[in-house]
C-alpha cells in the first residue's frame, strides 16, 4: 500500500487525517514538518513510540528530490531541476539579492499561455502544480539555505505556467506559506506574476492576502501586445490596466508592471511614450527586463543605448522605473528561460 505524504496538509486537513487521536498531536506533527523540516517520524521525539512506529507505516513527509543543479559564474544565482512524484520535473531558481535570498518557483509543468519571447510554453501544458508541490518548491530552497545557515527572505511566483490559471492551489499554498505553523511569510514577501488572467485579479483582489502583483505587460498597445501574448486578445489593455489599478487601490500594494525590451520590435521612444500615457495616474512602477535569449525564439536584445533611453524617458515622465539586474542568464535561469530541462 502507497503511503499518504503529509508535507502539504493544513493544519485542519491533519487533525481530521488523525481523528480521533487529540488535536495537539496534530500541532505537535504540523512543527516537525513545517518548522523542523523532519522528514523522518522516529525523529519525531514528543510521540509516543507505538504512535512513531504506526504512523511510519501509513505516512511519509516527502517534498522534491533534486534531478539537477546549476550555478551561475558569479555564484548569484542557482537553478534546480525538482522531481515531482509522477516524473514530472520543474524548475526553480535561487538568487541572493542585496537586500536577501529569493526564490522564484513555477505553478503549472509547462504554460499554454503561448507568449511568443517565452521557452517555458513551448510544449504546451501539461498540468497544474498541487498546493504540496509548489510549497515543496519553497521548502526545498528554505532547506538548502537554511543548511548553508542563510535564509529564504521572499517568494516570487514568476517560474513556468501561469499561476491564476492554478488558482485554487496557488490561493491554499499562499495561505499555508502564512500560517505561524508553517513558514509565517508575510504576504508582502510574496510576488505574483501574471500574463493578465483579468477575472483572476479580480478575484485575487478580494481574498485579503495583499501579496504583489506583477503584470506582464510588454507592449503599450493592443496591436502589439495581442501579437506578443494572445491572452491579450481576451483581455485587452483597457481592462487589464483597469484591474490592476483596482487591485493596488483595493490592497494598497504597488503593482509592478514588467516590460521586456525586444530589440526593434518595442523599445523605442514611441514606445517608452504610449507606456508612460497609460500607466499615467497609477499606482504602479515598470520593471524593464532587456529579453533573454531563448534558441527557439528569433528574438534580439535590446541595445544599451535603447535601454537606457527608454528607462529615462520613462522616469523623466513620472513613471518610476528600474532595469532589472540580469542573473542567471548563464545557466538559462533568467526570465522567459525557463523550462523543465537543463
Ligand atoms: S511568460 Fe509566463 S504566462 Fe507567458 S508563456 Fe511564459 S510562463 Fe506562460
Amino acid at each position: 500500500m502507497s503511503k499518504k505524504n503529509l508535507f502539504g496538509l493544513t493544519l485542519a486537513e491533519l487533525e481530521e487525517e488523525f481523528a480521533p487521536l487529540p488535536k495537539f498531536r496534530a500541532k505537535q506533527i504540523a512543527a516537525h514538518i513545517y518548522k523542523r523540516g523532519v522528514k523522518n517520524f522516529d525523529d519525531m521525539n514528543d510521540l509516543p513510540k507505538n504512535l512513531r512506529a504506526e504512523f511510519s507505516t501509513r505516512y511519509e513527509i516527502k517534498i522534491a528530490d533534486v534531478l539537477k543543479r546549476l550555478d551561475s559564474r558569479d555564484g548569484l544565482t542557482k537553478k534546480f531541476l525538482l522531481s515531482l512524484s509522477d516524473g514530472a520535473a520543474v524548475e526553480i531558481v535561487l538568487m541572493k539579492h542585496d537586500y536577501g535570498n529569493s526564490v522564484c518557483i513555477s505553478s503549472q509543468v509547462g504554460c499554454q499561455m503561448g507568449c511568443k519571447f517565452c521557452a517555458s510554453t513551448l510544449k504546451g501544458l501539461e498540468r497544474n502544480l498541487t498546493a504540496a508541490e509548489m510549497l515543496g518548491e519553497i521548502f526545498f530552497a528554505e532547506e538548502f539555505l537554511r543548511a548553508q545557515g542563510r535564509k529564504l527572505d521572499s517568494v516570487v511566483i514568476m517560474g513556468t505556467g501561469e499561476p491564476l490559471m492554478n488558482y485554487d492551489a496557488l490561493i491554499k499554498m499562499l495561505r499555508l506559506l502564512h500560517e505561524d505553523y508553517c513558514l509565517d511569510m508575510s504576504y508582502r514577501k510574496i510576488t505574483i506574476s501574471t500574463c493578465g488572467v483579468v477575472p483572476a485579479i479580480k478575484k485575487l483582489r478580494d481574498e485579503k492576502i495583499p501579496v504583489t502583483l506583477s503584470i506582464s505587460l510588454h507592449a503599450p498597445d493592443d496591436k502589439l501586445r495581442s501579437a506578443l501574448m494572445p491572452i491579450n486578445s481576451a483581455f485587452g489593455l483597457k481592462s487589464l490596466l483597469a484591474a490592476g489599478d483596482d487591485y493596488a487601490q483595493v490592497t494598497g500594494r504597488r503593482v509592478t508592471y514588467e516590460y521586456i525590451l525586444l530589440g526593434g520590435i518595442n523599445d523605442t521612444e514611441e514606445h517608452a511614450r504610449q507606456l508612460a500615457k497609460i500607466l499615467g495616474g497609477q499606482l504602479a512602477n515598470v520593471n524593464l527586463i532587456p529579453f533573454n535569449p531563448v534558441v527557439e525564439r528569433t528574438f534580439s536584445p535590446p541595445t544599451n543605448a535603447a535601454v537606457k533611453k527608454f528607462f529615462h524617458f520613462l522616469n523623466s515622465h513620472g513613471i518610476g522605473a528600474t532595469v532589472r539586474k540580469e542573473m542567471g542568464a548563464d545557466v538559462n535561469a533568467a526570465c522567459g528561460q525557463l523550462r523543465a530541462k537543463l
